[in-house]
C-alpha cells in the first residue's frame, strides 16, 4: 500500500468496534484530536467479537455525526490489519483508551504485535476518565435491551435512536 501522508502531518489513527460509540470512547477521539494534527477514527471489524448491533456503515455514519466540531477528525472503516492501514494514511501513532486493569493485558499484547509489524507507528495509551472506567459498548447495549436508561453512557443527539433499535431486539 502506498503511503498516502505526503506532509509531515502527525496522524492519528483510533481503532476500535464502536458497537457503538459511548461517552468512554467520544472522550477518547476528543482528547487525541488536541494531541495530533489529524485522528482518524476506525471502525475495524475485531475477529474476537460477533453478534454486532449496528452495521459497520451505522457505527461510522454515529461517530461521523458527534464529530463533526472536530475540524481534524475524520472517520473510516477497515477489515484489514491495523499496522497495514496505518503505513498506507501514513499514520505514526494507535491512540487506545485505557479501562480499569480489564484492558490492560489485551492492549499490552496488541501494542506488542503492532510494534512488530509496524516498527514505525508507537502505541499511545490514554487513561480513561475516572467517569468513563466501567463504560463500554457491552453493557451499553446489556441496559438499553431492556428498555433501560442509557442517557449517561451514549452522546445525546444519538440516545433516542440508539434506544429505540437495542429496544426492539
Ligand atoms: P475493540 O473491539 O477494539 O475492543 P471497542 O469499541 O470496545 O473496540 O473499544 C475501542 C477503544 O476504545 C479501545 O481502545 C478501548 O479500550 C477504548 N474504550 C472503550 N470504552 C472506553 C471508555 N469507557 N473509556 C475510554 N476508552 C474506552
Amino acid at each position: 500500500m502506498q503511503n498516502e501522508n505526503r506532509s509531515s502531518m502527525k496522524i492519528a489513527v483510533c481503532p476500535g468496534s464502536f458497537d457503538p460509540i459511548t461517552k468512554g470512547h467520544l472522550d477518547i477521539i476528543r482528547r487525541t484530536a488536541k494531541l495530533f494534527e489529524r485522528v482518524i477514527v476506525l471502525v475495524s471489524v475485531n475477529p474476537a467479537k460477533t453478534n454486532f448491533a449496528f452495521t459497520i456503515e451505522e457505527r461510522v455514519d454515529f461517530i461521523r455525526r458527534v464529530t463533526t466540531d472536530l475540524d481534524n477528525v475524520e472517520v473510516d472503516s477497515s477489515d484489514g490489519l491495523l499496522a497495514d492501514y496505518l503505513r498506507a494514511k501514513g499514520a505514526c501513532a494507535i491512540v487506545k483508551g485505557l479501562r480499569a486493569v480489564s484492558d490492560f493485558e489485551y492492549e499490552f499484547q496488541m501494542s506488542l504485535a503492532n510494534k512488530v509489524l509496524n516498527p514505525e507507528a508507537e502505541t499511545v495509551i490514554m487513561t480513561a476518565a475516572a467517569e468513563n472506567m466501567y463504560l463500554g459498548s457491552s453493557i451499553v447495549k446489556q441496559i438499553a435491551s431492556f428498555g433501560g436508561d442509557i442517557s449517561n453512557f451514549v452522546p445525546e443527539c444519538l440516545l433516542q435512536e440508539i434506544q429505540v433499535r437495542l429496544s426492539r431486539k
